[in-house]
């Protein structure tokens, strides 16, 4: 069998080394004319670290990313007021893991380039599909066709492939909030995941990836304004850390001038994610906010999932159908807990350990064998 998997981020390449693992040629085009991850940081959570584990490359992440064995929430003097503890499903391995996006862009990259049978063409995309039944003929930009059991839409939120296979899916859901993002040298004494709430003003998360690096996010409400030139940024960055205690004053004062600031959206796109021999996987399929850190995290579950069903032999048409009935209510979970966090951060509820116990309800049914 052979594949063409679009969009070369997290969802596939993972895609693609799970199914050339299972026997299943892959070719990624990826329309960028190279790796060039978005964003500077993010945690990987129990259940996608049991994930890697499946695709061989549980230790190359661990090895480049940090090791963190709670969320340490603090109250906004810094002290600890709750601790967010997962268990960690791979003995002898942690609980989760933060890296930078560029380390495991590279370490995916890498694993693929030596995955027998699978392949990626950069500055590369598709501009038709034609199901024939029994294949799909892809057309891409460089002007060749490639003819393929399967195509594997792995284009993120924005996904061109959707709008081909799946042009009735809903648009895009926004959240109420806007993000901020910027990378620091990590000190020696932040050395664990805090996160500081101020309420409605925002919530502030300040995560080491490595050993010499951490990057810091900032949540608040989307009072609608535009976004602000790249140069503007930092100093807003920090007038608004301004009224938080702990260590936030210190990690501030070392941002660098990278500072990413973005609204936020949601999509959980009907069953089923396929027509026909095309299977939508990752943001493509499902987007969330990052409330519960678990976007990427169901990326790589949906490879392991897809190449699992292709892997038993029936037809394309029922391991897709199959692939989506195991997926969606997990996907679901992590869609629509997010997407509550977001809503009672801005507009909190009576009980302030909703949120918490929410959290938490959701972490631990997603540890659950998938
Ligand atoms: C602020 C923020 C913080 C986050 N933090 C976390 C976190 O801590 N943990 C976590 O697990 N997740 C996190 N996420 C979510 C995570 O980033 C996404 O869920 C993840 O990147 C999805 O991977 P993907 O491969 O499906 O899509 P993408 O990462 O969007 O990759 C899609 C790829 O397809 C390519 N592409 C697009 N269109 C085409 C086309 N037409 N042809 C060819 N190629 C195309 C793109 O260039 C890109 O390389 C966060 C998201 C945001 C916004």
């Amino acid at each position: 069998m052979r594949a063409l998997v679009v969009g070369g981020g997290p969802a596939g390449t993972t895609a693609a080394i799970a199914l050339a693992r299972a026997g299943i040629e892959a070719l990624v085009v990826e329309h960028e004319e190279t790796d060039r991850p978005v964003g500077i940081g993010l945690a990987l959570q129990n259940s996608p670290l049991r994930a890697l584990h499946a695709l061989g490359l549980l230790d190359a992440v661990v090895d480049r990313g940090y090791r963190h064995d709670a969320v340490n929430i603090c109250a906004p003097d810094g002290t600890v007021v709750h601790r967010i503890v997962t268990e960690p499903l791979v003995p002898g391995t942690p609980s989760f893991v933060a890296i930078s996006r560029v380390a495991l862009a590279g370490i995916l990259g890498e694993a693929l380039a030596a995955t027998a049978g699978a392949q990626i063409r950069y500055g590369t995309s598709v501009t038709a599909l034609r199901d024939r039944g029994d294949a799909v003929e892809a057309d891409l930009t460089d002007g060749s066709t490639e003819v393929v059991d399967l195509v594997v839409g792995a284009d993120g939120l924005h996904s061109t492939v959707r709008g081909m296979v799946l042009p009735e899916a809903p648009a895009p859901t926004p959240a109420p909030q806007v993000i901020w993002r910027a990378s620091a040298p990590r000190p020696a004494d932040v050395d664990r995941y805090l996160l500081y709430d101020l309420g409605p003003q925002g919530r502030v998360g300040i995560v080491p990836i490595a050993d010499d690096e951490l990057y810091l996010w900032f949540l608040q409400p989307d009072d609608g304004a535009a976004r602000l030139p790249a140069e503007l940024r930092l100093p807003a960055l920090r007038a608004r850390l301004a009224p938080f205690g702990g260590v936030v004053a210190d990690v501030a004062a070392l941002l660098r001038d990278d500072v990413d600031q973005r609204s936020l959206a949601a999509l959980l796109v009907p069953q089923p994610w396929h027509r026909g021999r095309t299977v939508l996987i990752g943001d493509a399929a499902h987007t969330t906010t990052p409330h519960i850190a678990y976007g990427v995290g169901i990326a790589i579950e949906d490879s392991v999932v897809l190449a699992e069903e292709l892997a038993r032999g029936g037809s394309v048409e029922d391991a897709l159908q199959a692939f989506t009935r195991r997926r969606f209510d997990r996907c679901r979970l992590v869609v629509e807990t997010s997407l509550q966090l977001s809503a009672w951060e801005v507009d909190p509820p009576e009980d302030p350990t909703l949120h918490h116990q929410l959290s938490g309800r959701a972490l631990g049914a997603l540890s659950q064998p998938f």
